[in-house]
């Protein structure tokens, strides 16, 4: 095998990507289409590679973040739609018209404003509308009328979608997403009765898909968490979940140096692990300023010749120190497993994330671009 050249690099599996992208595709049927979630670089997997594998399965439409998420997409050759779902300024009005960038608009104000723009330009611009249901975030709060009026007077747009977004869709302990749905429907019937109805009607993102809430999907749906190979854990009675999804990055880090350190031996920055035995240690080109959550600092764990082994004290913006005293045969250059698996072990995002305090999201979105990205 190939050596990678990297201390530390995101291995991530272009087939998982794109089997996560079916398994969606299967899940909603053909009157759905599917809007890629590759904001954040991806989640971490990379946007670029990641579109370029979904554009040859089929996507055609992505969604972001920002403009600028959306230009280093286009700049990359991506021809699909593009949704830029969380950034709408003044000075990013030309890009959006220059790039082909679909801008969701949340409030009556931006509409407006979009329009005269559009038609200082001479042209005429899709944009969709996002109503706040309830999470209470972005979205208009604007009623129907005044929201038909609107469009009605935007003669430069097109209204080609209108959406919400849930705040806790996994959970089916509360009312919020059927609370959510219902907003949604008031809203959405009521423009239809007063004339508008836009091409695209969408709310689900991975849970509701996972959870095959079907009236959430509409005509189309936007995964990102799924494509990765992630389906968050419900609360409280939901169905089984319909897509098989599974992780499409592994992060390794390889051996800087290994030494046997004698009972009592303090490890790292504050001493704060001390060997109650002789040990041997194994130090790792991987810290916290490659996104190695500093909260994992004595708890967390890797994957080392194929065992669990804890991490010792605290982890350094460089390094990490771990134990592998049971794994004598290793040496410096080989590699461990941050994230991904290693025979019948493995450790995902969703571990390593409760064993840091956080969300998986935070996870792999937290793996920083000093990290490669390999492409397998
Ligand atoms: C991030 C995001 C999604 C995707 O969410 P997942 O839980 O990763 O599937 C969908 N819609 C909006 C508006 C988002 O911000």
């Amino acid at each position: 095998m190939q050596v990678v050249p990297f201390r530390t690099w995101a291995e991530v599996s272009r087939e998982r990507i794109a089997a996560n992208f079916h398994s969606v595709r299967n899940a909603v049927g053909p009157a759905v289409e599917v809007a890629a979630v590759v904001k954040a670089d991806a989640y971490g997997h990379g946007s670029v590679e990641v579109s370029r594998v979904l554009a040859a399965q089929g996507a055609k439409w992505f969604a972001v973040s920002c403009v600028d998420e959306g230009v280093t997409l286009r700049e990359a050759g991506i021809d699909a739609r593009i949704l830029v779902m969380a950034d709408y300024f003044a000075y990013s009005r030309a890009a959006l018209v220059e790039y082909r960038l679909t801008p969701v608009l949340h409030t009556l104000g931006d509409l407006r404003d979009l329009d005269a723009f559009a038609r200082s330009r001479n042209t005429s611009l899709p944009f969709h509308l996002k109503i706040d249901t309830g999470m209470g975030r972005l979205g208009t709060l604007s009623g129907a009328a005044e929201i038909a009026c609107a469009i009605k007077d935007a003669s430069h747009l097109k209204f080609e979608g209108l959406m919400t977004h849930f705040a806790s869709s996994a959970d089916y302990t509360r009312p919020q997403t059927e609370n959510q749905m219902a907003a949604f429907a008031k809203v959405s019937d009521s423009l239809c009765a007063l004339g508008v109805s836009p091409t695209y009607v969408h709310m689900a993102s991975t849970n509701p898909i996972a959870f095959g809430r079907r009236e959430a999907w509409h005509n189309m749906v936007r995964p990102g968490h799924a494509l990765y190979g992630y389906l968050s854990p419900a609360r409280g009675a939901a169905p089984h979940p319909v897509l098989q999804v599974s992780p499409a990055l592994q992060w390794k880090a390889r051996i800087l140096a290994t030494k046997d350190v004698p009972a009592g031996s303090l490890i790292g920055y504050g001493g704060i692990y001390c060997a109650s035995r002789p040990m041997r240690i194994a130090v790792l080109g991987v810290g916290y300023a490659d996104g190695l959550s500093h909260r994992l600092s004595n708890r967390g764990h890797v994957i080392a010749a194929g065992r669990l082994v804890p991490i010792l004290g605290a982890i350094s913006m460089d390094v990490t120190t771990i134990d592998i005293t049971n794994c004598p045969s290793l040496q410096a250059g080989d590699a461990v497993t941050l994230l991904g698996s290693e025979g019948t072990v493995s450790i995902n995002a969703q571990q390593m994330a409760r064993m840091a305090g956080t969300i998986s999201y935070d996870v792999l979105c937290g793996i920083r671009t000093r990290v490669k990205r390999v492409y397998v």
